[in-house]
């Protein structure tokens, strides 16, 4: 028996990164996963890797194209898992961080609204038809988990605006959920990673060394995190091992929101 043992999950930016390696382990701990993401052709790779990694596993694995922005998408994903017996847990994770995204200055209007409609109101309409979906199904002991950042939490030098303000409201958003709906058994958790070894980052600094070592100095560890230990922390926010956690933002960031000066 798996921590998530029927469970039904469904997984946005499922085709990368921290949605994919969550997607792996939540069908190693006996869920049936709906794969989601925007990206149809990434979504095809990502489930031959899947299938490749997993192997044999009880649950259901199936994928879904979906923007997260786009409301009527949203309801369509969440209701694919009716069939299933509705929803359990939602990882409400896609999102995007653009390279023309600037300071208070730089930043275009148009990327700052497309910043805000993916990454907030993204998880707006996700916990949205994720509530809904609970209450049709009448299910108690979900668990819904919304990715923000450590730049929700601390100030970055490096700007990099729409993004942290979309962050920033993430938090605040699951923060209030969490409280509306704690009696209806439904928990709601930030996950706050730092900045990590995926494409979403590692495309964006790409071979400029100075620039990835003005990030890397402020790790206590001197390194990124990986995307497979962010995964571990949410299987523990999806699971009734996490029962009693609620309206919380989990910081998985080896320590450098903590970090005065860091070991030489
Ligand atoms: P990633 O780029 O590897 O994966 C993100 C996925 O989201 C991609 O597969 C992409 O196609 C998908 N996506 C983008 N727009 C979408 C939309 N409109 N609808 C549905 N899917 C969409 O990145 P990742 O690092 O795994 O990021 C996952 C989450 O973690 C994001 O919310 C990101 O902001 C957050 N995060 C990442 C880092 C980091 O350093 N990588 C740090 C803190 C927080």
């Amino acid at each position: 028996m798996g921590r998530l043992s029927g469970k039904n999950c469904v997984v946005t930016g499922a085709a990368g990164g921290i949605g994919l390696e969550t997607s792996i382990l939540f069908l190693q701990e006996g869920a049936n996963v709906l794969l989601a993401d925007v990206n149809g052709d990434a979504l095809a790779s990502a489930l031959s890797k899947v299938k490749q990694v997993v192997g044999q596993v009880p649950g259901k694995t199936e994928t879904f194209v979906c923007d997260v922005s786009k409301e009527d998408q949203v309801a369509a994903m969440v209701k694919h898992v009716d069939a299933w017996g509705g929803l359990d847990v939602i990882f409400n994770n896609a999102g995007i961080m653009h390279a023309k995204d600037d300071d208070a200055v730089n930043t275009p209007e148009a990327i700052w609204d497309l910043t805000q409609n993916i990454n907030v109101k993204g998880v707006w309409f996700g916990c949205k038809h994720a509530v809904l979906s609970f209450r049709r199904n009448n299910k108690k002991n979900t668990s819904v988990i919304n990715t923000a950042s450590v730049v929700a939490l601390v100030g970055s030098a490096t700007p990099q605006l729409a993004y942290t303000a979309s962050k920033g409201a993430v938090l605040a958003l699951t923060r209030e959920l969490a409280i509306v709906h704690a009696r209806e058994g439904y928990r709601f958790n930030s996950l706050c990673p730092a900045p990590l070894n995926t494409p979403l980052l590692q495309d964006w600094l790409g071979d400029d060394k100075a620039k990835r070592h003005r990030r890397e100095v402020h790790f206590p560890t001197g390194r990124f995190g990986e995307a497979i230990e962010q995964a571990r922390a949410v299987v523990w926010l999806a699971s009734e091992d996490s029962g009693f956690y609620n309206g919380q933002e989990m910081v998985v960031d080896g320590g450098m929101t903590r970090a005065y000066v860091t070991p030489e």
